[in-house]
């Protein structure tokens, strides 16, 4: 547990830091920002770093408050989470009885408030008083994703950091480091998440790769005129409506990449793997600008059809049937 684990952020670190060595602690902070970019990470080390008590590296990760901080043992480091949907006011109320009495082992009390939007508009608003009248030694976190769900009030109370993607550099490094995949699948993962770390090692840890060489492999049949085939690569890959609706997304995708390799003319920053990038590159010549967006506009309608029941086979078919029509014009 340490500073140097939050990737791609430096100046929030620093920040951070400067406020721990310079014993200059705000009462309430937001850690801002997407889902799996190293919020709640970031929020242990700070928490344990508020209390370390080594003087050279904070936290030290061996001090007491450290190793309980380590394993979220320690009696001053406190997580709120949602409860259902929600953080309920009875939550906050019971916060605000732990809050109004004396850190018990540390010189300061850390709350971290995860999905701190997810507080209903009766908790917000006692979690409000709390921090307009400050009791003691308490330090408020409040991770969200969604910083604009939080009262202004609130806000304005606060010292809001934004977490961001992280580079690809940064994040191969970390990948290859980390994780024992191959270079593909690597790379894979990276144009997928963002520059997201805990996107990318969701993409790595599940199937989505798999089906994702499904979709590939579908649509590079169908460009071949090849119906048939690729109707029966769908029908024994893509069994649910959830999995038809993934796969639309994945066409309207890789027809957004056509679009992007028409305007740009290279293959850089096409967000596609290698393999799909020689697909894009060989059939955008053979395609009218105004017709990918036709077919865009047909996936989109096929979603709709969806939303309403018709069948996904049928609204399929009648999708490629147009790619097949547009492209062998
Ligand atoms: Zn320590």
């Amino acid at each position: 547990m340490s500073f140097n684990s939050i990737l791609g952020q430096p100046v929030l670190v620093q920040s951070l830091k400067n406020a721990i060595y310079n014993s200059m602690i705000s009462n309430a902070y937001i850690f801002n920002g997407a889902k799996g970019c190293g919020k709640k990470t970031a929020a242990k080390i700070f928490a344990a770093g508020i209390n370390c008590i080594n003087d050279k590296e904070k936290p030290c990760g061996f001090c007491a408050s450290c190793r309980k901080a380590a394993i979220n043992a320690n009696p001053d480091i406190i997580y709120i989470r949602p409860i259902g949907n929600n953080i309920k006011i009875e939550q906050i109320r019971e916060l605000i009885g732990i809050t109004s009495i004396k850190p018990y082992e540390n010189l300061y009390r850390v709350v971290i408030l995860e999905n701190g939007d997810k507080m209903n508009h009766a908790a917000q608003d006692a979690f409000l008083k709390t921090l307009e009248e400050p009791e003691g030694n308490n330090v408020f976190i409040i991770i969200t994703e969604n910083y604009n769900s939080l009262h202004q009030t609130i806000i304005s109370r606060c010292q809001a950091f934004n977490f961001k993607g992280v580079s690809k550099d940064i994040m191969r490094d970390y990948l290859i480091k980390n994780f024992n995949h191959s270079p593909e699948k690597i790379e894979f993962a990276m144009e997928k998440s963002n520059g997201i770390i805990g996107r990318a090692i969701e993409i790595l840890d599940n199937e989505e790769i798999i089906s994702d060489d499904i979709y590939y492999n579908l649509i590079s049949e169908l460009l071949q005129n090849k119906r048939v085939i690729a109707l029966s690569i769908y029908d024994d890959a893509i069994k649910t409506k959830e999995e038809a609706l993934k796969f639309l997304d994945y066409l309207i995708h890789w027809f957004r990449n056509i679009l992007l390799f028409k305007s740009v003319g290279e293959d850089k920053l096409l967000l596609v793997r290698e393999k799909e990038k020689k697909l894009v590159k060989e059939y955008s010549i053979r395609i009218k600008e105004k017709n990918v967006y036709m077919i865009i506009d047909m996936i989109k309608q096929g979603r709709r059809f969806m939303d309403f029941n018709i069948s996904t086979k049928n609204t399929m078919d009648s999708i490629f049937l147009k790619i097949l029509e547009v492209f062998n014009d």
